[in-house]
């Protein structure tokens, strides 16, 4: 058995959704429509697949390279699709089902798998239809004869003459089919529901009812929502969540294991309740535990991203205080701005991107006497140095200055323990390292340290950290709705990280960069950051001088690979290829060798280039 499935139209009344996605490409669950329903038809034993398409068909091609559907595929391009309609698109299909029977589907209906079962052992020409009263023009209609006994079709049809609705799905039986394709061909401006019409005299149609609910047709937002609604709580979509189908490497937010991801799945909670304070209860327990923190740490999280930690930090502890802030890169950059943005009393000592920090220079500014406290970020994720908290931590303890640390992108990669490092408050967010969802963040800080923000007057109302030590602290709450669903994902990135050990993932992120690193110079590339003073999961790397930057991005991205584009002084010049988050290795040897790939087609196209000119 075949299968033809009409897919080519723009959706244009379900614009927006549409503007870039096919509607056949709208998810229900964890599938694509399209996918759903030729993973329907390849159970009831069909083997080949043809898929009309027009509007954005490249996305419906790799869309279903990239997803492995369980029979053939095959393409069929109609590329008036703006200008003809479903008969056009039907009757290209001809030559892929010539002489077979085959079903005809059309690529917005959405049904159970029992709608599809019903069909097991049709081979005769059927309609489906669900027998219901319904008056909106816009709904085909199915009638049948008084006279005859003949089906037909149409949207026009009397509600007090038709039976129901017509599903978008028949059957077009091997006898009927060269009929069906004449008569296709003669209303090629029309619909195909004329062809319908025209050969059921001589072909008859059975029909076969639907219950209720068992299907939709997706012309509406309203439809889809339903859809959604209706079809994506069936066992199914709840054991299988979606994977992601790109493969990340670049700097967060990352891709997570299929655990972290199913963790979403959880029974619906009250965040007042006692199994939301349990959960917020064992993160933070389990969060102290991956800052290396003794009993006197404890730390909050924080419902938005890395950013919302380091506000919270600056704006609830910098009032009042003289700051040093160090800065060698972008993020380094940002800790300034929040401190412009706040009116903090700061002096910036910046480095340079991709330099080093000077050790000594900083020793003499804090030998001034003029600081109460000293921040920085641990690993510069925008040239991917890592600097060195440790050294820095150490030198500044004689001075009783407070050590504030962005540890965004290092927690769960890098040696990282609070206690060691002598910092009072260390930022850092869920989506990096540790594998997580992104919207959670953290502030890990000395206990005495939060106590002594109570009596600093808040700056904001939702990024008082004081208020977020208060409620987690002393009442096991937080002060506002938070995420409550990236807990449970947080909580089982974090119970994978405790498990697999800190050490075990440093020397898996380790092994993922050597070999990136060592790829890299075996293409003759440079880094613009000494290879030792580079973190174990962020490359970065400057581009061959003939290659084509955006070229570069767009071709691995088309390949389903995203990289990250240099930024700053890096811009235009280098990327970043990270390694951080659930990336395995064969996902990135399989990228160096596409990326080597892409560097020999570029060389040979430049070849052919140069001896065309000679
Ligand atoms: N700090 C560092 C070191 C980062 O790498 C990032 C993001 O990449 C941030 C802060 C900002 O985090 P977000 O974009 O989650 O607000
Ligand atoms: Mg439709």
């Amino acid at each position: 058995m075949k299968a033809v499935i009409l897919a080519a139209g723009d959706g244009e009344r379900l614009a927006p959704i549409t503007q870039t996605l096919p509607k056949a490409l709208l998810p229900i669950g964890s599938e694509s429509i399209l996918s759903r329903q030729i993973r329907q038809l390849a159970s009831l034993g069909v083997t080949d697949v043809t898929v009309v398409i027009g509007y954005e068909g490249h996305a419906i091609r790799e869309h279903l390279a990239a997803s492995n559907p369980p029979c053939n595929v095959h393409f069929v391009e109609n590329n008036h699709y703006k200008t003809t309609s479903t008969a056009y698109s039907a009757w290209l299909a001809a030559d892929h089902v010539r002489g077979d029977s085959f079903f005809l589907l059309d690529g917005d209906v959405v049904a159970v798998d029992a709608v599809f079962e019903s069909f097991i052992a049709l081979t005769g020409n059927t309609l489906l239809y669900e027998a219901k009263s319904i008056s909106s023009p816009e709904e085909m209609k199915v009638a049948q004869d008084p006279a005859d006994g003949h089906v037909y079709l149409s949207k026009k049809i009397a509600t007090d003459r038709s039976l129901g609705e017509f599903v978008g799905v028949a059957v077009i039986s091997a006898e009927a089919n060269e009929a069906f394709f004449a008569a296709l061909a003669s209303h090629k401006d029309g619909y195909y529901e004329e062809a319908f019409n025209e050969i059921a005299v001589g072909h008859p149609f059975e029909l076969q009812a639907v219950t209720e609910n068992s299907w939709i047709e997706i012309d509406f937002v309203t439809d889809y929502l339903q859809a959604v609604r209706l079809f994506t709580e069936t066992r199914e979509e709840v054991a299988a969540p979606q994977v992601s189908e790109q493969v990340l490497l670049c700097p967060g937010p990352v891709m997570v294991s299929k655990k972290v991801k199913s963790a979403l799945l959880h029974a619906d909670i009250g965040h007042r309740e006692t199994e939301f304070i349990e959960i917020l209860t064992r993160c933070r327990a389990k969060l102290n535990n991956v800052y290396g923190a003794n009993h006197e740490y404890t730390n909050v999280i924080i419902t938005g991203s890395g950013t919302a930690a380091n506000e919270a930090l600056l704006s609830s502890y910098g009032p009042g205080k003289k700051l040093l802030i160090l800065s060698n890169g972008e993020f380094g950059n940002r800790l300034l701005d929040l401190a412009r943005c706040h009116n903090l009393n700061h002096t910036a000592l910046e480095f340079g991107w991709t330099h080093p920090m000077d050790l000594a220079k900083i020793e003499q500014t804090i030998a001034t006497g003029d600081y109460d406290a000293l921040m920085m970020v641990h690993h510069e994720t925008s040239t991917g140095m890592l600097n060195p908290i440790n050294e820095i931590g150490a030198l500044l303890k004689p001075y009783h200055v407070d050590f504030l640390v962005d540890a965004v992108s290092s927690i769960g990669a890098e040696a990282l323990s609070v206690e060691k490092a002598n910092i009072t408050f260390c930022t850092a967010s869920a989506n990096k390292a540790l594998a997580s969802l992104p919207g959670l963040a953290f502030v890990c800080g000395k206990r005495s340290a939060f106590q002594a923000l109570r009596d600093v007057p808040a700056h904001t109302r939702y990024l008082d950290l004081y208020r977020h030590y208060e409620f987690e602290d002393l009442h096991y709450q937080t002060p506002n709705t938070p995420a409550v669903s990236l807990f449970y994902a947080l909580e089982t990135a974090l119970d994978e990280l405790l498990e697999d050990t800190l050490e075990k993932r440093m020397q898996h992120y380790g092994h993922l960069s050597s070999l990136i690193r060592n790829r890299l110079k075996k293409l003759g590339m440079s880094f613009p950051v000494e290879e030792q003073q580079m973190s174990r999961v962020l490359t970065t790397v400057f581009y061959p001088a003939d290659v084509d930057v955006e070229g570069f991005h767009d071709w691995v991205k088309q390949h389903n690979y995203v990289i990250y584009r240099g930024k700053g002084p890096l811009l235009g010049r280098a990327f970043q290829i990270a390694n951080i988050g659930h990336v395995r290795e064969e996902h990135v040897r399989a990228f160096l060798d596409l990326m080597e790939r892409g560097f020999q087609l570029k060389q040979s196209a430049d070849a052919v280039v140069e001896a065309a000119a000679t």
